[in-house]
Parts: structure tokens; C-alpha cells; sequence
């Protein structure tokens, strides 16, 4: 029987709609979703290859239990998995307390799967120590919203691209990273040829190829580039004083801070000619609508949520934002980041935007559980949780959909902790990634075709999902996987509310509950249900009871969510990266995305096609720091740093300055003979998101030269 079905791809943040064919319960084709409002139909390579990576030979398929030291597997039941890990876990938080154990888990998962996984964590066992690959991803931006706008809401739409007057593109490379993005900027310029697109980057990126003006700024200098744009602003008089006055707080203190910044000495910190700071700032100020994307560039680095902050500045001093084409807009990395940050799925958040250090926040949705609190102690974000984990603080590791032996900083610290545990639960759709190694019990969980629920994309959008295929084997989705182990543990605890805690028969019964949770918060979606999705396809929260469609673009009154309704400007100085290049570390290695492959590659290194690009993990380095170390193109070379080392063909590229290098992220040990480029990467972490700066590690690069 065929049959055509409406999901997203599982891969950016972009959130594109697709159809999947199928033919007696095998896919037949995957194409755009021409009613999508994310991607209009379009898809990249990579969503346009997803039929691609349905043959089950890398799948897991039944519930295993492993020896770790031989890495054996047997096969055993659902019934005996679950029983196992529940009675280990309840061993571990009787003997220990709940915060001996631990979840980390995925911007991949459906916010239901999120929801029910947050809810055993904070709401049954008692414990903040849930924390995603979100927290690698995004966290920065959410701490930047909120320190700025007050509560974590991207502003713009993907409408605001077409029509904004000015782009200006910040630590982002959306021409691979975000190709759907990407079209669209190419579209706005092809429908205004005065549009100007100022890209910084420490790289000439493929992204900077359509920019009018390129700031190759030194890695870790954005704070230096905002303020000093802004001095100009003030300089030139192009702040928006009425704005300012009416709609935020703090902008004299940063006013003050800023007159240490002129053009001349931010060149200096920034590697960049003053000119070309004051030109960028004139755009951006002049413009009737200047539009800010940015990514991993600002967000992954140890003073990410400054670096967050001093772009929307820039924004709040020229009342550049709840307009049509202006405002500052995060792009999101995974799918469903968006998802887990509205259901508090990190270890300092709480449901619905709620205030984990808020009191009357925690007994709020104590009450609304039905349990008797939730506990107030931050719980441990991702960098920390592995930490805790080898010291055996944290004894067991209940680890969903995602690969943290490739894709935390560190890797050798990661993976010794992760042999230290006493208990690695990993529920994966994939039997092939570098974790899987570490793991006592492996779960098998649905993937991309076969989930249900729904996901919110970079702006805001959420979109209902349907499953085109059954489960494989015994995969199960990662919501049902969570409430049978809740069951069971809520008897081994001797919980008294367990039989009404986790009720739920299908997806849809746990959407409602998340959305009752949301009433009256900013991303109220009460107005929203299953079935007014599929009637009036994918839409943006706020969505409230008696809305008819979502909100395009927020704070359009000038009324921000905080205690006054002003936006903040906050105090930011400019600061040096985590590692800083010495004469024994002399290159900035930064590390980026290629257009055909996606994070770890589980998927897409399934698939041939998408190796036509690349076909071996390349690291890209300026002509004369290969000169100086005797390296041609096509050489292998040794990078290492006090944390670890990997050996890499070296590969001459344009758009380096030197002393900096540059490598994929997604190259692990798959691929290579160490876990890529976390291997080097820094631990260490912004102190309001707590995220790690994955984008520049200071390594000593050598030719290798093997017997
Ligand atoms: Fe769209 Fe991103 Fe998927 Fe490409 S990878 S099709 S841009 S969601």
C-alpha cells in the first residue's frame, strides 16, 4: 500500500517539512514539503538523502546487555532490560541519593520524548541532573536572551530575511551549516541587489563568498567587534535615543564601557582595519532593518552568552527589532534544541521558561506533577555531569540519542569517565557510534522516520510529526522507553503518586499536559492541539486558548518579558579565548560543519552520496604554516595539545589567515584513529550557560612522519 506522509527532517535547526513515500512499509522517496512555512519545499542534500539512510545494517534492534570489557552483547527482553536498569537505578539513589544519577540526553528527541524524561528526572527521582547536547548547542543563546530580552524567545521569523535591508551574519556559516537559511539570504539578495551582508568569521567562509564586507576577526574577539560597532553608533548618532529610553535599561553603563572601544583600538584586539569596524557599524545603523543570524560562532565559546548579548545590543540601541526584517535571530543546530529548551530540558531550567531558582516556579510545577517538590540545586550541565561521572559523584548515566564519546571537548577525559561509571544505560536508534562501546545496556529507540510528536524549529515553529513506518525490530519510541522504566522505579522507590505520575497512552496525552504547563507563560500554546496542527499545518508559539495563528515576530510593542517590561543592555568587555596560542601551541584550530554531513555522522556517514564532497577528514591550513612545518597538501600531521592528539591529512585552503586551522567537527572514530577533533578541543566553559568553547582549541601542528 502507498502512502504519503507529512514529518521534518531530523537533521539543523532550519526544521524543513518533508513528505516521505512509502510502499508496504518501506520508504520510497523523501521530497520537500511545498506547505511547510520553514522551507517552502526546498530541501539540502542532506534532508534530499534521508531515504537514504533507512537500510537498517547500522540499526539497533533488540535491548542488549554488554560486557564492557569484552564489549560481548546478548540479547535479552524488554521486560528483563527495563527491570535491570530500574532496580540499578533505585539501588544507586537508595544508597547514594538522587543525585548519584544522571540523563543526558538530545536536541534530537521529540519535546514529548523531552517532556517525560525531564518530568523522571526533576519530578520523580528528584534530581536537576538531566542535561542534553543542547547544552554543546545553544545554551549560550538562551542565557543571551534571557540576560537581555528576559526570557529565551528568538524574536524574527525566516520572513524577516527577505526583508531586511541589512544582513549581518556573526559566527555562523548558514551556506552549509543552515542551507535553507542560506537560500533564502540568496533569495533576498536577488530581490534587492542594495542589500548588504556583513559576515564575521575568522574564516572566509563558504557563506562570506555573497558578503559585501568580510570581518575576519581574531577567534574569541566578538565582544571587541559589538562594542566597538556600537561606540561608532553613538558617535555617528545612530542610536535610536527614543527607543532606548522607552523600551530598556543599562544602556549608559555600557555606554561608558564602550568609549574605551574606538574603531582603532578593536582593530587591534579583532585582527580587523578600523575602517571596516565603522563601516559595518554605519550599515547596521543606517539601515531601516538590519537583521542578525548568528550560531556557533558566538555560542560555543567559553564567554558565549556576552558574545550573545553584544550582538542584541546592537539591536536594542538602533530599535532594530520587532519590525519586519530586523532583530536578532540565533540559528539553531539541532532539530528539536528549540523543543527541549520549552519543556526546561536542561539541568537550570524548568518547564515552560519557568525559573529553576525561582521558588514559587519549583512548587508550581510540583503541584502540577503531583510531587511532593522539585529539587532547587542546579543539576549538573554536560561538561560537569562526565566530570562528575569519573570522580563518582554521578554513578550511573541514563544516556538518550546522543554520542558524547565524539561530541563533548576532551574527549580523553569524557571516555575515562564514561569506563569509570558504574552504570551506562545508552537508548540509541544507531548500534554504530562511539558510545555504544561504553554502554552496560544498549535500549533501542525509534529514529527519524519512525517517531511521532512534534518539534519546534529555529523560529519558533512547531510542527506535528508522523510516524511513515513502524518500529524496526523491538525499537521502541523514546517517550514509551521512559515511562515504562518511570513505572517501574516509581515502585521500586515506594513513590506514593506513581500510579497517577506518568499516566500516559500515547504521545498526544503528554503534548496536552506540556501544554497545560505552558498557560499564561511567553510560549503559551494552549491555543494548539494535535489536530489543529494538521489542520492548519506548523505554527509559532505563542499560540494561546482563541489565538487562529501563531506570532511571526516578538516584542513588536517594545515590551520586553521582564520585571520592568524593558530589554536590558548588560555590561560586556571584550575577553581572550579559553586557550590562548603560545610558541608551544602557536595555531587557533577552529572547528566548523561541511554541507553534506551532520554532527557525528551516525546517519549520514551511512550514506555514499554524501562523501562526494570530502571523502577523508581534511584539516585546512594556511600555505606558509605548512611551509614552515615541511607539509604539502595530501601530508599527514600530528595535532595535539596537553588533551590529546589526532593525526590528519593536512589540505591548503584559501580564506585561512595564518596561525589559524580548520576541521570538521564531525570526523570521529569511525573515520580517524582518535575521536576528531575533540580530541583538542577546551573543556572549558561560559560561566552563565556553562557551555564548553568547542570552536577554538591553541594545538601544535607537526608533520607526521610514519615508518
Ligand atoms: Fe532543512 Fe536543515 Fe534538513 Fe537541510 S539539514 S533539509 S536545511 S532541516
Amino acid at each position: 500500500m502507498k502512502s504519503t506522509v507529512k514529518s521534518t527532517c531530523c537533521y539543523c535547526g532550519v526544521g524543513c517539512g518533508i513528505l516521505i513515500e512509502t510502499e508496504n512499509k518501506r520508504i520510497t522517496g523523501v521530497r520537500g514539503d511545498p506547505d511547510h512555512p520553514a522551507n517552502r519545499g526546498r530541501l539540502c542534500t542532506k534532508g534530499a538523502t534521508l531515504d537514504q539512510t533507512a537500510p537498517l545494517t547500522y540499526r539497533l534492534l533488540t535491548p542488549s546487555k554488554v560486557l564492557r570489557s569484552t564489549g560481548k552483547r546478548s540479547q535479552i527482553s524488554w521486560d528483563a532490560a527495563l527491570d535491570e536498569a530500574a532496580t540499578r537505578f533505585a539501588e544507586i539513589i537508595r544508597a547514594h541519593g538522587p543525585d548519584s544519577v544522571a540523563f543526558y540526553i538530545s536536541g534530537q528527541l521529540m519535546t514529548e520524548d523531552y517532556y517525560v524524561f525531564n518530568k523522571l528526572a526533576k519530578g520523580l527521582i528528584g534530581t536537576n541532573n538531566v542535561d542534553t547536547n543542547s547544552r554543546l548547542c545553544m545554551s549560550s543563546a538562551v542565557a543571551g536572551y534571557k540576560q537581555t530580552l528576559g526570557v529565551d524567545a528568538p524574536p524574527c521569523s525566516y520572513a524577516d530575511i527577505l526583508q531586511a535591508k541589512v544582513i549581518f551574519i556573526a559566527g555562523a556559516n548558514p551556506a552549509v551549516a543552515h542551507p535553507i537559511v542560506f537560500r533564502y539570504i540568496e533569495d533576498a539578495r536577488a530581490a534587492n541587489p542594495d542589500l548588504k551582508i556583513i559576515v564575521a568569521d575568522p574564516r572566509r567562509s563558504e557563506s562570506a563568498e555573497i558578503a559585501d564586507l568580510h570581518l575576519p576577526i581574531k577567534p574569541g574577539s566578538d565582544i571587541a567587534l559589538f562594542n566597538g560597532m556600537l561606540h561608532v553608533l553613538i558617535n555617528e548618532g545612530l542610536v535610536d535615543r527614543a527607543y532606548v529610553e522607552a523600551h530598556t535599561s543599562g544602556f549608559d553603563a555600557l555606554a561608558d564601557i564602550v568609549k574605551n572601544y574606538s574603531p582603532e583600538q578593536v582593530a587591534a584586539l579583532c585582527g580587523i582595519p578600523a575602517e571596516a569596524i565603522v563601516q559595518a557599524a554605519r550599515w547596521f545603523g543606517a539601515s531601516e532593518a538590519s537583521l542578525s543570524l548568528y550560531c556557533q560562532g558566538l555560542i560555543q565559546s567559553a564567554h558565549g552568552t556576552h558574545n550573545n548579548a553584544g550582538i542584541i545590543h546592537l539591536h536594542l540601541a538602533t530599535g532594530q527589532i520587532g519590525k519586519p526584517g530586523a532583530g536578532p535571530f540565533s540559528l539553531t543546530g539541532q532539530p528539536n534544541a528549540m523543543g527541549g529548551r520549552e519543556v526546561g530540558g536542561l539541568s537550570n531550567l524548568m518547564s515552560a521558561h519557568r525559573d529553576l531558582a525561582n521558588p514559587a516556579h519549583r512548587a508550581e510545577m510540583a503541584r502540577f506533577w503531583g510531587v511532593p517538590f522539585v529539587p532547587a540545586n542546579p543539576g549538573k550541565s554536560a561538561v560537569d555531569l562526565f566530570k562528575a561521572l569519573k570522580t563518582g559523584e554521578i554513578k550511573a548515566v541514563w544516556i538518550a540519542c546522543t554520542n558524547p564519546a565524539q561530541s563533548l571537548p576532551n574527549q580523553a577525559e569524557v571516555r575515562a569517565a564514561l569506563q569509570t561509571a558504574e552504570y551506562v544505560m545508552l537508548q540509541e536508534a544507531y548500534a554504530n557510534t562511539d558510545t555504544a562501546a561504553y554502554a552496560d545496556l544498549l535500549l533501542p529507540a525509534t529514529g527519524w522516520a519512525e517517531k511521532h510528536g512534534t518539534v519546534t524549529n529555529s523560529e519558533r515553529c512547531i510542527t506535528r510529526v508522523v510516524s511513515a513506518l513502524p518500529a524496526p525490530g523491538e525499537a521502541r519510541h523514546d517517550w514509551e522507553i521512559v515511562v515504562d522504566f518511570a513505572q517501574r522505579l516509581g515502585k521500586k522507590l515506594q513513590h506514593p503518586n506513581i500510579d497517577n505520575l506518568f499516566p500516559y497512552s500515547d504521545a498526544e496525552s503528554i503534548f496536552n499536559e506540556h501544554r497545560e504547563s505552558t498557560r499564561g507563560r511567553d510560549l503559551d500554546i494552549t491555543g494548539l492541539s494535535y489536530a489543529k496542527l494538521e489542520s492548519l499545518g506548523p505554527q509559532q508559539w505563542p499560540f494561546p486558548e482563541g489565538a487562529t495563528r501563531g506570532k511571526t515576530r516578538l516584542y513588536e510593542e517594545g515590551i520586553f518579558p521582564t520585571a520592568d517590561g524593558k530589554a536590558r543592555f548588560v555590561a560586556v568587555e571584550h575577553l581572550p579565548t579559553a586557550d590562548s596560542t603560545t610558541p608551544e601551541l602557536p595555531i587557533s584550530l577552529l572547528s566548523g560543519r561541511m554541507r553534506d554531513h551532520w554532527h557525528g555522522m551516525s546517519r549520514t556517514g551511512t550514506v555514499p552520496r554524501l562523501f562526494n564532497l570530502e571523502d577523508e577528514p581534511l584539516l585546512a591550513m594556511h600555505p606558509c604554516d605548512m611551509r614552515h612545518r615541511n607539509l604539502e597538501s595530501g601530508d599527514l600531521a600530528r595535532v595535539a595539545n596537553a588533551r590529546g592528539e589526532m593525526t590528519v591529512r593536512v589540505a591548503e585552503r584559501p580564506g585561512l589567515q595564518r596561525g589559524r586551522a580548520w576541521m570538521p567537527m564531525h570526523w570521529g572514530s569511525q573515520f580517524m584513529n582518535s575521536p576528531g577533533a575533540n580530541a583538542v578541543a577546551s573543556d572549558a566553559t561560559d560561566p552563565y550557560s556553562l557551555q564548553p568553547e568547542l570552536k577554538h582549541a591553541a594545538v601544535q601542528i607537526s608533520k607526521c612522519t610514519l615508518p
